[in-house]
């Protein structure tokens, strides 16, 4: 008899990343040999980019598969092995926790992976959660991995995803210099814009698909069908071998964690949120070229902080004025003693008009006329032209700043970043499989 398995496995503490895709993508090549039926690609799951115990990426990974129920403990077995075997090689900072679920994703569950999208959820709650359904769960070091593992099982990715075909080095390589051919990145990313998204930094020309670092990671192309980042993997010529690639589903560069519009007075540390409200006082540029401004929505006000990294977003926020309104979108962190809004992304409603009183113009030689005096109207300093009828004019100044979502560059994305080009393309709808989808 067939069952429905869910396998989440979390690495939470891990500052090398990477290693819950490895192994993934390790498990991928396992089962698929074992002769399970997938039910869909990997994926990938990108939780609350605001905790500050977050791993570099706060990423978990959940494998869906039907398998003969005789057979459950050997896919357990397996994936406590090549866990085991890879937290071994990275170091005892890695807390991984592999949680497994039968049947099919409940509301409940997809609830609990809205919440750790959102919010700081604790481990208590899990535990709880998985007790209530029944969830195994093996825990290595630390439980707070249990966390990821549960969500990235409850996020079955209904709504919107998109794709990331992952590629990694040979264990020899690891920590040494990506050997990439950025030439041929470039011709990916020509040859497949508007498909995949922040392979190259344009205004730095920086490579943005190669990370650096310890992990396994040799290159990760995001886009938006499995189609696209084949072809798009095919493209990228290295200079050292690709030891295994596997294409993950995803809720990156969907927003996933900007889906709550909240008030200001609710604000909690470390939430993600979406405000509105009227900037109430003018932006400052503080040390370090990041741009501070208030923001008040009738509930509260808050300080909005849009740091340097993030570029262009940045000399948009200082283009604002009190009076503005504006939807933010980013995370509270504690400062001091208040909260602060870290913005992700800003959408300029209204850009209010500023006015100047100024005198005339001469209507003879354009001019701006002097005042002859109270009540005595305005001379023209040029050719002598008296009006004493005219009076003072309210000049609209030019703004600089129109209505429109502004994002920051690629380099300042956070994987979970809806990238400009997606909006309107989102999508919704079950599993299309394209292969090959991983290899070996
Ligand atoms: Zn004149």
């Amino acid at each position: 008899m067939n069952v429905k398995l869910h396998l989440g496995i979390d690495d939470t503490d891990s500052m090398k990343g990477g290693c819950t895709t490895y192994i993934a993508a390790l498990l991928v090549y396992e089962y698929s040999k074992l002769g399970v039926s997938w039910m869909d690609y990997p994926n990938l799951v990108r939780l609350n980019p605001n905790i500050p115990w977050k791993t570099r990426g706060n990423g978990a990974v959940s494998l869906r598969f039907e398998v003969d129920k005789s057979m459950i403990d050997d896919v357990v077995d397996v994936a406590l092995k090549v866990i085991e075997k890879e937290s071994m090689i990275d170091d005892e900072n890695v807390d991984p926790v592999l949680a497994v679920y039968r049947g099919c994703i409940t509301d409940e569950l997809r609830r609990f992976a809205y919440l750790a999208e959102t919010e700081v959820v604790d481990v208590e709650y899990a535990l709880k959660l998985a007790d209530s359904l029944g969830v195994a769960r093996w825990v290595f070091r630390n439980p707070r991995g249990l966390v990821g593992a549960l969500a990235a099982i409850g996020e079955d990715l209904r709504g919107d995803y998109t794709y990331e075909l992952i590629a990694y080095r040979t264990f020899s390589m690891r920590g040494k210099p990506r050997m990439i051919d950025p030439g041929s990145v470039i011709a990916m990313d020509e040859a497949t814009r508007g498909e995949t998204y922040a392979n190259i930094d344009p205004e730095t020309g920086r490579i943005l698909v190669t990370p650096r670092g310890m992990d396994p990671v040799l290159y990760g192309i995001r886009g938006e069908t499995p189609e696209a980042v084949y072809r798009a993997h095919r493209f990228i010529k290295s200079y050292e071998e690709v030891e295994r690639w596997v294409i993950f589903r995803s809720n990156q560069c969907t927003d996933a964690h900007l889906k709550s519009k909240r008030t200001i007075s609710s604000l909690k540390p470390y939430v993600a949120a979406v405000l509105e409200g009227v900037v109430s006082d003018r932006p400052r540029i503080i040390p370090g070229g990041h741009v501070i401004f208030k923001l008040s929505d009738g509930t509260g006000t808050i300080d909005c902080a849009v740091y340097e990294p993030t570029g262009r977003l940045r000399v948009i926020a200082s283009k604002l004025v009190d009076g503005d309104r504006v939807r933010v979108y980013g995370g509270v962190k504690p400062f001091d003693k208040g909260l602060t809004f870290n913005i992700e992304k800003i959408e300029v409603l209204e850009a209010r008009a500023i006015t100047r009183i100024m005198n005339p113009l001469c209507p003879y030689c354009g001019r701006r006329m002097k005042s002859a005096g109270l009540g005595k109207g305005f001379r023209c300093g040029r050719c002598g032209f008296r009006d004493r009828g005219s009076a003072k004019i309210e000049i609209y100044m030019d703004r600089d700043l129109k209505p429109g979502l502004y994002l920051p560059p690629p380099r300042a994305f956070r994987h979970l970043t809806k990238p400009i080009e997606r909006y309107g393309r989102e999508k919704t709808g079950g599993v299309v499989w394209f292969y090959p989808w991983h290899e070996p």
